[in-house]
């Protein structure tokens, strides 16, 4: 896996930044996969594609990964400072196109969520987050062999559908377990590849724009002839600058 370069990170940030989260993530994979469509990209399940956003996370910005998480019980930001590997999770390669799982009578075959999933129930508001997803991703459920509609499944087989999806593509849900330092309540924090790397990417991108603005307005130089610098050549310009 290698790094994204200055203007491929730009370029994504560029594309990315007018959609919602599962919008993100697949501008920067479109980034660092040129060879497959957008399309192929959308249909990876969303444990694969999170691998793949980690690898390109380590590649980046290395392998330390540090955040703020605030305190369920407190309220506190606690900070989050771990590796890539204490979140990469052993992939179940590759995972089964359409699973099924047979419980109370009920036989369910499906597929695991990708991006199109989420980004259609992140544009459903107020949408039944777990719910929604599910019924986009049932490709036929039955009752003592008749068949239903996927809304009306019970919530136990929901469970189930939802617990069969978790193992086959595991990367999808990854968490740490936090302490918070001020009250010593402990739990499970969510962490979201996604949502992480794009903060970084957005935070690094308003960064690299102020640097190209006060070369350009210094020396004249193009976006393209400052990108191309590394960012230490662009801070000792900077510097001599007096910027
Ligand atoms: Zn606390």
């Amino acid at each position: 896996m290698r790094s994204l370069t200055a203007p491929e990170l730009l370029g994504a940030w560029e594309a990315g930044h007018p959609h919602a989260a599962p919008g993100r993530a697949l501008a920067l994979l479109c980034s660092a996969w040129p060879e497959h469509s957008p399309g192929e990209l959308a249909r990876l399940p969303v444990g694969v594609r999170d691998s793949l956003l980690l690898a390109l996370r380590e590649a980046t910005f290395g392998s330390r990964l540090v955040g703020l998480v605030p305190c369920p019980a407190c309220g506190e930001q606690v900070e989050l400072a771990f590796g890539v590997e204490d979140v990469r999770v052993a992939p179940v390669s590759p995972p089964p196109e359409v699973l099924s799982v047979d419980q109370e009578g009920h036989a369910v075959r499906f597929r695991l969520p990708d991006s199109r999933d989420l980004a259609a129930v992140m544009a459903r508001s107020g949408g039944h987050g777990q719910r929604s997803l599910l019924s986009r991703c049932v490709v036929e459920a039955s009752r003592e062999g008749t068949l239903m509609d996927a809304g009306a499944l019970p919530d136990g087989v929901v469970r189930a559908v939802a617990e069969a999806m978790e193992a086959a593509d595991p990367q999808a849900r990854v968490e740490l377990a936090t302490t918070c330092p001020a009250c010593g309540h402990g739990w499970a924090a969510t962490f979201d590849i996604a949502e992480f790397f794009w903060r970084e990417v957005e935070a690094w991108a308003q960064r690299t724009l102020r640097e190209v603005d006060a070369l350009a307005r210094l020396y004249g130089w193009s976006e393209e002839r400052i990108l191309a610098m590394s960012p230490w050549k662009r801070q000792r310009y900077l510097e001599l600058a007096g910027a």
